[in-house]
C-alpha cells in the first residue's frame, strides 16, 4: 500500500487540516512555503494523468475550501501536481501542493536547462 493510502487510513500520523468522505488535506512534512498542505483522494489514483473529470470537479471544490480554512485565498496561493520523472512526483498518489503564506518566488524549473529554454 502506498505512502497516502497510509495515512488516509491513520496508519501514518499526519497533520491533518480538513478531511470528507473522498478527500484529506494535511501539512507537508517538509515544507517549502510558511504554509505547505498536501490535498489528496481518499481513493488510490496514481497521478493526474489518471484522474477523472469528476474527480477533479470534486478536488477543486475541496481546495477551496482548504485555502478558505487557512485563510490565504485573498493574499494567493500556488496550487501544484508533479507528475512523473520529469515532474519531480515522489509519491506515486495525487496530490496537490498547496504553497501559500508568503510572496513565492518562479524560477529556475529545469536543471537540464538553466536558461529556460528548454
Ligand atoms: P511529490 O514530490 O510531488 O511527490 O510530493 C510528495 C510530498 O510528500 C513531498 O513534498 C514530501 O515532503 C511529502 N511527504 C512525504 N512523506 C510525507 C508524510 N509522511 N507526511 C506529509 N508529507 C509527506
Amino acid at each position: 500500500m502506498c505512502l497516502f493510502c497510509k495515512i488516509v487510513r491513520n496508519e501514518i500520523p499526519s497533520n491533518k487540516i480538513l478531511e470528507d468522505d473522498e478527500f484529506v488535506a494535511f501539512h507537508d512534512i517538509n515544507p517549502k512555503a510558511p504554509l505547505h498542505i498536501l490535498a489528496i483522494p481518499k481513493i488510490h489514483v496514481d497521478s493526474f494523468n489518471e484522474v477523472s473529470p469528476e474527480l477533479m470537479a470534486k478536488m477543486t471544490t475541496f481546495i477551496q475550501k482548504i485555502v478558505q480554512e487557512v485563510k490565504i485565498e485573498k493574499s494567493g496561493y500556488r496550487v501544484i501536481t508533479n507528475i512523473g520523472d520529469n515532474g519531480g512526483q515522489e509519491v506515486k498518489h495525487l496530490h496537490f501542493h498547496i504553497l501559500g503564506g508568503a510572496k513565492l518566488k518562479w524560477d529556475h524549473f529545469s536543471d537540464s536547462d538553466p536558461q529556460g529554454h528548454f
